[in-house]
């Protein structure tokens, strides 16, 4: 049976928590100026305007609680999520219908660009279905592994999701993650096979897979084209009449969860806040349960999908709330807002994320560094999945060691910052948490702990100071056309993994398991497969714990001095290959000296890999420019600015962009 018959506390935690973000920081709004279709003029509505325009307010006290639906649309990358939301935006007249509208939820600059999502948005549409008025509550969420905690933190906030499947791809990797994120959560689930406009559409297919992986029934299926807009109004129907509404109560004292933020230079910071039970309005006195802070609120109101102030927000319902919080740390994602009068017990709030791979970051002149710093502070705000610890090294000064969900989101943080902030930055090699079992009593009283966990290599504690290092695991879901099935095996056995389990989703698909070393898939396993597969291949992957590891610290040595940036941790087996590349670029990357200069990659004692940088034999200055004195002089000059970005390691000259030459190289590798 489908949806699952959920206990009663499910359905009352499950209730509004919509996962959004208001106005992009700084950005233009989309050039659309949001409208209230028929259903919003039946309501007496009549347009909405543009913040400086705007006459009326919307009366959120028309929408009781079994009129509101909480739905987030999920999927595989590019199947479709936000170009259906543009066409259910269309359909309720929240935005007008153009040719224009493409992924109108996708805001930010670098969404643009990628066309990915990387922000779960939410977006408030009214809709009359039968006579009635409902609020749907709309979540677009990202489809790569690396935002899966947008999704899950989505998820707790619906009661029912849009499971969407690309007719032509049919079910890939992140489908199935996705869906056992909404079934573990007992959501209902509507699948949704689109694109079946395509020529090589094969819906029929989809559904059977759709039956045989999830059990669902096939007539349950909605086909759809989200591009052209075929069957898009079933899907409305369905959210209505499948999904239930949520479970809360009006009369009970204020409870707003804050499930995200955003930092507005003006206002200061812009609370996502979805309310639990209760009513809040303009002028209340609210506390935070975190610092029991107290605020007076300024502004509430919907996301329509820009900003649209309201008179209050009820119970059910999900908006933004200014309430002159200046400082990025007084909103913290989870915390649960009160009436100063009626105190609650807080909300449970959310799991914090788990970083998968760290890296340092430096800014470029050390005189940018409040900058930078103020710059990460306000975009962790808008992304609480990045954790900052600061961290300094000898050549890149003063720093943070950054923990990111992964290397997408890694290089989306590293855009942001320069496209929203102006920031630019160096970045360090990436890093996955490797752990350290000691058994030396004087680290574990400096530590005051036995295990502990490594996110610099620098820190890295000896062998003989250790019982055992535990590397973090994956289990990976790759789903394959049968034929690149033994491709598949060979890359999964040379990246050390394990095969758990394998099914044929069809004739020829299909899924296998694999229990796989983090740091083997963090850098260039998805590339590789895809690669291999000619595109074919996906592939997901869920936190799976610690195993025992053969980990070695790999030093880089120039001239006998060990390079701090390039330390590595490594695996036993494949120290002497990635000592080796590391050597080589270094190589190529490094300009000759007067002196002859050894790169050496060393374990311990131990040297496992060598290149030579020959020495110059004469002065280049007197040779190519003897006779001519300014170029000589400009030459000087530029050779004397050049040597303020060096970095001596013992006697050798390191150009900066050199380490982060190698460094690159070695990640791309
Ligand atoms: P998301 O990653 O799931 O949000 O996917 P998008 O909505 O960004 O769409 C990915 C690509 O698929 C875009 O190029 C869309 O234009 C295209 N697309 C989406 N829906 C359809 C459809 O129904 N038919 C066709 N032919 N293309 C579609
Ligand atoms: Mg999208």
């Amino acid at each position: 049976m489908w949806p699952p018959a959920g206990p009663a506390w499910w359905r009352g935690r499950a209730l509004a928590v919509w996962v959004t973000r208001a106005a992009c920081l700084g950005l233009p709004r989309p050039p659309c100026a949001p409208t209230l279709g028929a259903a919003g003029e039946s309501w007496g509505l009549s347009r909405l305007y543009s913040s400086a325009e705007r006459k009326e307010k919307v009366d959120m006290s028309r929408f009781p609680v079994e009129n509101i639906r909480n739905f987030s649309i999920i999927a595989h990358v590019d199947h479709g999520k936000s170009t259906l939301a543009d066409r259910l935006l269309e359909l309720t007249g929240t935005i007008d219908k153009t040719k224009n509208n493409k992924q109108v939820l996708d805001k930010l600059q670098v969404e643009r660009e990628r066309g990915i999502t990387v922000k779960a948005q939410t977006a408030s549409l009214f809709y009359n279905h039968e006579g009635k008025q409902y609020l749907l509550n709309l979540i677009d969420t990202p489809g790569h592994v690396d935002f899966s905690y947008e999704v899950s933190r989505s998820l707790s906030a619906c009661q029912g999701v849009l499971l969407v499947v690309d007719a032509n791809e049919g079910i890939q990797a992140q489908t199935v993650a996705n869906f056992f994120l909404a079934f573990e959560a007992q959501l209902s689930v509507i699948p949704v096979i689109n694109k079946i406009d395509l020529k090589n559409a094969d819906p029929e297919r989809v559904e059977k897979q759709i039956e045989k992986l999830f059990d669902i029934p096939s007539d349950e299926c909605i086909k759809i084209s989200a591009k052209i807009g075929t069957n898009v109004e079933s899907v409305l129907r369905a959210v209505i009449e499948r999904i239930p509404p949520p479970n809360a109560h009006r009369k009970d004292p204020l409870r707003a969860l804050v499930f995200d933020s955003t930092f507005d230079q003006y206002r200061g910071v812009v609370a996502s806040v979805a309310l639990f039970d209760g009513v809040v309005s303009k002028g209340d006195k609210i506390v935070s349960a975190h610092t029991q802070k107290a605020y007076e609120v300024n502004e509430v109101g919907v996301l329509n999908p820009n900003e649209q102030p309201t008179h209050k927000l009820y119970a059910g319902q999900v908006g933004y709330l200014i309430a002159g919080m200046k400082d990025v740390t007084e909103a913290q994602i989870g915390d649960t807002l009160y009436l100063h009068k009626q105190p609650v017990e807080p909300l449970p709030g959310f799991k914090s994320a788990k970083p998968m791979v760290f890296a340092g970051m430096y800014p470029v002149d050390q005189s940018e560094y409040n900058n930078l710093k103020s710059a990460i502070e306000k975009l962790t705000l808008n992304d609480s999945s990045v954790t900052v610890h600061r961290d300094s090294s000898l050549a890149l000064g003063a720093g943070w060691r950054l923990g990111f969900l992964g290397l997408l989101h890694m290089e989306v943080f590293n855009q942001r910052l320069e496209q929203e902030y102006n920031a630019s930055v160096i970045l360090t090699t990436p890093t996955v948490p490797y752990k350290a079992v000691l058994s030396s009593a004087k680290l574990i009283k400096e530590y005051r702990e036995k295990e502990i966990t490594i996110i610099n290599p620098a820190q890295f504690p000896d062998k003989s100071k250790v019982s055992e290092y535990l590397e973090p695991v994956v289990l990976g879901t790759i789903i394959t056309p049968d034929e690149y099935t033994g491709k598949v095996m060979m890359l999964c056995q040379a990246r050390r993994a394990v095969q758990k389990n394998m099914m044929f989703i069809d004739q020829n698909r299909v899924m296998l398991k694999y229990l796989l070393p983090l740091n083997e898939i963090v850098v260039d396993f998805y590339d590789s497969l895809k690669s291999l597969s000619s595109g074919y291949a996906s592939f997901d992957y869920e936190d799976a714990g610690y195993q025992t590891a053969e980990l070695v610290k790999m030093d880089i040595l120039l001239n006998g001095n060990v390079v701090e940036e390039l330390i590595t941790i490594v695996h036993k087996d494949k120290a002497h290959t990635v000592g080796k590349t590391i050597c080589e670029r270094l190589k190529d990357s490094l300009p000759r000296q007067l002196f002859e200069i050894a790169i050496q990659a060393a374990i311990g004692s131990k040297i496992i890999a060598r290149e030579t940088v020959k020495a110059y034999r004469k002065n280049v200055l007197a040779k190519c420019y003897g006779g001519d004195i300014t170029r000589k002089m400009k030459l000087l000059k530029r050779q004397a600015e050049g040597k303020k970005k060096l970095r001596k390691v013992g006697n050798v000259e390191v150009p900066k962009d050199a380490f982060i030459k190698v460094l690159k190289a070695h990640s791309d590798k």
